[in-house]
């Protein structure tokens, strides 16, 4: 097994001088180096085929013996030196000091078809930033992280990727739900990969403590290798990035939004200064539109991170940021501007995906649709997956009644959908016809479009729920069964037709399904 080795981060930026693996704070160093724990009994249980070949790894080398030993963790592939990152971050609004890699271990950076892969094992054990936990994950977190982080990709939605996990063999504790009920668990290692795994929290911690050299060279880092597009010089580099890091992070939400994603921690440790969804954690997909919705049960007092606040949240996060360059600008009206532009141009893209969601052409008419139809959604619970997918098979001729047939397998209650519910229905479909037949497009033409951003296939909570529930009983099957179908979410696939279903009943209320935790 030959990978093209080419490690930057870890050779530019300065490391710990402190090579024992206790905890502590760690200054001046962008990371420490750790080795990865040796596992009992460690089994391959997915891959990712595409990530293979992104590597330049082939099916024969994902055979082997070496394969299984390198990516969980028992053996460091041949003059590597793995290391764990030092970062801080805002969690849930509040400044929590150095955080780090406390279960995440980096092996190397590797180069194919011009292309570099940063590749990174979670739950890999403990670290110096391990702080008061064990540095393991478990099996049911690293299902969610491997098949969503795929999914995620095949959407077109900027994110990390996994190369593949396997169980560890060993039993880690959990208390799921922080309600006093703890049990073991099986553990498991993913291996993650991204062109960096570099954090907004990266940045924080280094301004925090003072150290601008170090966060100076740590932001010509990454501007050097991640954003070649900025070639200003001085402080003006530092707003371009600023600029730049902005108008990814906007692109990456109003990807969310558009797929009905819900993060769940977006704390600024975990948002990627390369505008990546990263840290599949308690993250969910909505099922009824509904703004108010967050999958993570730790939150759900102020539900800080819902679906209708998360562009706003990445604003906060960018703030946060911007505070932590200003030691490379020395100027807060210039970040400040960079910031103030946020909600404006997040606006209008996410005018434009809805646009398109809907299969409209003109922008004039869509806004007052747009905002019609998102008051609609929420009288009765409808699901926003199958309500957009189908939408596509509305033809310019309905009546607003035949219209409202078309959609209706996206209600939940479909009995509730009568008197006036029924009349806003029908009022907003009568609206949206009329633009639609002011339009060129064929109603072929126009299905065909709204094919390519309406998915038909997402990965559902409880979808994840019953590949995991299956896996932990040692069936495999499910999970590359989802992770099949979701390599191709926006095409029709007759033989998963199941798949295309309102989450059913049983998953309502259930732990995985719709009341998740941090505990992972
Ligand atoms: P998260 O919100 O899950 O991204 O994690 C926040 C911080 O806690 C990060 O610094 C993680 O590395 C750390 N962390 C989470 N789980 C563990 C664990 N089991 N062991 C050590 N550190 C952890
Ligand atoms: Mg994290």
């Amino acid at each position: 097994m030959k990978l093209q080795i080419d490690d930057t981060f870890r050779k530019e930026l300065p490391g710990d001088k402190v090579l024992e693996n206790h905890r502590r704070q760690v200054v001046d160093a962008c990371f420490s180096y750790v080795e990865p724990k040796k596992t009992s009994n460690p089994k391959l249980i997915h891959i990712s085929d595409e990530m293979l070949q992104e590597i330049g790894l082939t099916k024969e080398d994902a055979t082997s013996e070496d394969f299984l030993k390198f990516f969980s963790g028992n053996q460091v592939y041949e003059n590597t030196h793995p290391y764990a990152m030092c970062y801080g971050g805002h969690q849930f609004g509040n400044w929590a000091g150095q955080l780090g890699d406390g279960r995440a271990i980096n092996l190397f950076e590797v180069l194919h078809n011009n292309q570099r892969w940063a590749l990174q094992l979670k739950g890999a054990g403990e670290t110096p930033y391990s702080r008061s936990a064990d540095g393991l994950a478990v099996l049911r977190s690293s299902v969610r992280e491997h098949l969503c982080s795929e999914a995620m990709f095949h959407l077109g939605v900027p994110t990390t990727r996994s190369l593949s996990f396997s169980l560890s063999g060993d039993k880690v504790m959990r208390d799921v739900m922080y309600n006093g009920n703890p049990a073991y668990e099986k553990g498991a290692v993913v291996c993650r990969a991204a062109q960096s795994f570099i954090r907004f929290g990266n940045f924080e911690i280094l301004a925090s403590r003072e150290n601008h050299q170090t966060l100076q060279l740590l932001a010509d880092y990454t501007i050097n290798y991640f954003y070649p597009e900025i070639t200003s010089e001085g402080k003006q580099k530092y707003l371009d990035f600023l600029t730049e890091v902005r108008n990814r992070t906007i692109d990456m939400i109003v990807h969310w939004q558009r797929v009905g994603f819900v993060h769940g921690v977006m704390n600024t440790d975990n948002m990627s200064i390369l505008g990546l969804t990263i840290d599949y954690g308690p993250y969910g997909w909505l099922e009824g539109f509904d703004y108010q919705w967050t999958p993570n049960t730790t939150d759900a007092q102020h539900r800080r991170y819902r679906y209708g606040n998360q562009p706003y949240i990445g604003m906060w996060n960018l703030y946060k940021l911007a505070n932590a360059l200003y030691p490379l600008v020395e100027d807060a009206t210039p970040l400040q501007k960079i910031l103030e532009e946020y909600e404006k141009l997040y606006l209008i893209e996410y005018e434009n995906m809805m646009q398109a969601k809907l299969g409209l052409l003109s922008s004039e008419d869509s806004s007052e649709i747009i905002s019609q139809l998102e008051k609609v959604l929420q009288l009765s619970e409808t699901d926003y997956t199958i309500f957009f997918r189908n939408l596509g098979n509305i033809n310019k001729n309905d009546t607003p009644e035949n219209a409202i047939n078309k959609i209706e397998f996206a209600f939940y209650n479909p009995e509730e959908i009568k008197g006036e519910i029924k009349n806003e229905w029908g009022n907003w479909f009568s609206n949206y016809l009329k633009v639609l037949k002011t339009e060129a497009l064929s109603d072929e033409e126009r299905k065909k479009n709204m094919n390519l951003i309406n998915p038909k296939y997402v990965l559902r909570n409880y979808m994840a729920q019953l590949a995991i529930d299956d896996a932990d009983k040692g069936d495999y099957e499910l999970i590359d069964e989802l992770y099949q179908l979701l390599k191709k979410p926006y095409k029709e696939q007759p033989n998963y037709e199941k798949w295309f279903a309102k989450r059913p009943e049983w998953a309502r209320n259930k732990i995985g399904c719709s009341m998740l935790s941090c505990s992972s």
